[in-house]
């Protein structure tokens, strides 16, 4: 298989990344290979068989044209600054150019330890790696901006965590793994010189826009505050919750990356945490706005020393752009909750009418997923699917009473606004009980839940009547869900 790589960071950012290598597995298998994926990065792996692909994506053999490489970052963890983080159980092969010109980064995760895996194993385990597999093909289904999960090959290997798990490697396709913890680690450790070359080739490689602005390292603020708000808001937009929204797990791309352990909200509530290590509700769902403006303060923090290097009176414009993230961010998820509500217009008593929204879904614990495509059913004249939504079905009346007289006023007619909701408000997520079965069962040897559960996700808005079962949440009594760190 001929990956035709072009790897400009290993030529251009040297000191910037420790060059690595993988540790061969004993039995390399392949789960799963992105077929679609592969042709649309114009890879040819058609007749590639599965031994050969299992080979290359489990790192035993090294493609040609690979420069393997592990990147430096840092990154505030939980709100404390940790100096010295980096790729400690990834490696990156080399960057890949699309036929449409779009470059992308090919990385191994799970691969074995590299200079900066600390006391990890460098190791991962299946479970994860199917989760991030799994999670990441349903995001960019919903058109969120996520990294890409191009393979899933198991090593043979055991992988100690708080048992022995089957170990695996995920490869995946990023636009880039520049994180903000990456200048980060770079302004703390460096300086100006090196962050500016790092903005300079984090500019030419995913913004060349902004190449002749007039400070491009402010440009570049600029541009990663407006993609942060655009996916916060889409993930506020989907009920997905990160989880692990340290700096060092942001990319200045926009693109969701390091899906830990992450997953979607059943039923409504703003204060939805799963991950087992977050018992301060840090990253819970409702304060993801909040803690991707403290990033972004952290971001312009790092960048600070090249944006005073242009100008030293553009430092008073950094300021003011991280204070204007609130602002910002509303916006966005203005535009967005009016989609997902139906309105193609914009009218005054919006923000009133969707801050009701959320305490009437939360007061009444109604499924975050299925409330908007009842919705859309009522505009079809069917108000069956919402009134099955709480064991009170008159919960939501008042609200809906409104939302009614709000849509009534737009042009399109209800028909055509039902499509149009139903055309971006998923039916089908990854349901955690349905996730979790899906890789208990993959872990003891049988990946056909999982492959099922991955063609449903990868299918968000049709309805098909075989699936009714992922569209349902986990019974009332199934108890919290907990999440795990630890690919
Ligand atoms: P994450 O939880 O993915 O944000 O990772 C935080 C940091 O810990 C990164 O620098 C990872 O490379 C590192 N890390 C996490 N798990 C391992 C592991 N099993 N072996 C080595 N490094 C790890
Ligand atoms: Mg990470």
């Amino acid at each position: 298989m001929n990956f035709g790589f072009d790897n400009s960071f290993y030529r251009s950012m040297e000191g910037f990344y420790s060059p690595a290598e993988a540790a061969i597995p004993s039995a390399p298998k392949l789960l799963i290979f992105n077929h679609i994926l592969a042709t649309q990065l114009g890879l040819e792996a058609a007749s590639a068989d599965d031994e050969t692909l299992a080979r290359l994506f489990s790192g035993e053999v090294l493609p040609e044209g690979a420069d393997p490489l592990a990147l430096a970052y840092a990154g505030h963890q939980f709100g404390h600054f940790s100096p010295q983080l980096g790729d400690g159980r990834a490696l990156l092969l080399g960057e890949i150019v699309a036929p449409d010109g779009a470059r992308f980064d090919i990385q191994l995760k799970g691969s074995g330890p590299t200079a900066f895996s600390r006391n990890g194993d460098g190791r991962a385990a299946i479970g994860p790696v199917l989760r991030e597999f799994l999670v990441s093909e349903a995001m960019a289904a919903m058109g969120v901006p996520t990294t890409r999960a191009l393979a899933a090959v198991a090593t043979g290997d055991r992988v100690q965590r708080e048992r022995a798990h089957p170990g695996a490697v995920l490869t995946r396709v990023a636009s880039s793994h520049i994180r903000v913890g990456t200048f980060q680690f770079f302004a703390a450790h460096y300086g100006a010189d090196h962050v500016t070359q790092l903005a300079t080739y984090s500019i030419r490689r995913h913004f060349p826009d902004l190449v002749d602005t007039e400070n491009p390292p402010l440009a570049l603020l600029d541009r990663v505050i407006a993609l942060q708000c655009e996916l916060i808001a889409h993930w506020l937009g989907v009920g997905f919750v990160h989880g692990v929204m340290n700096t060092d797990n942001v990319a200045i791309s926009g693109e969701t990356i390091d899906y830990g352990p992450c997953a979607f909200m059943d039923r409504f509530a703003g204060h939805t945490v799963f991950s087992s290590i977050d018992a301060n509700g840090r990253y819970s769902y409702g304060r993801q706005p909040h803690i991707m403006h403290w990033n972004m303060a952290r971001f312009a923090e790092a960048l600070l020393p090249a944006v005073h290097a242009v100008n030293p009176a553009s430092v008073d414009t950094a300021k003011a752009m991280v204070e204007a993230i609130p602002k910002r961010f509303s916006g966005e998820w203005l535009k967005r909750m009016r989609q997902k509500l139906g309105f193609a217009e914009a009218a005054e008593g919006d923000e009133v009418l969707i801050d009701g929204l959320f305490d009437e879904l939360e007061k009444h614990q109604i499924d975050f997923t299925l409330f908007f495509r009842g919705l859309a059913m009522i505009l079809r004249g069917d108000g069956m699917m919402l009134e099955n939504l709480s064991p009170d079905p008159e919960a939501m009346a008042p609200w809906i009473f409104d939302w009614w007289e709000r849509v009534a006023r737009e042009t399109d007619a209800p028909l055509d606004r039902a499509d149009a909701m139903d055309a971006i408000n998923p039916l089908y997520i990854p349901r955690n009980h349905k996730v979790e079965a899906a890789l208990a069962s993959a872990e003891a040897g049988d990946l056909a839940p999982w492959t099922e559960l991955l063609d449903v996700v990868r299918n968000p808005y049709v309805e098909r009547a075989e699936w009714q079962d992922y569209a349902v949440p986990a019974p009332a009594d199934a108890g919290p869900y907990t999440t795990f760190c630890g690919t």
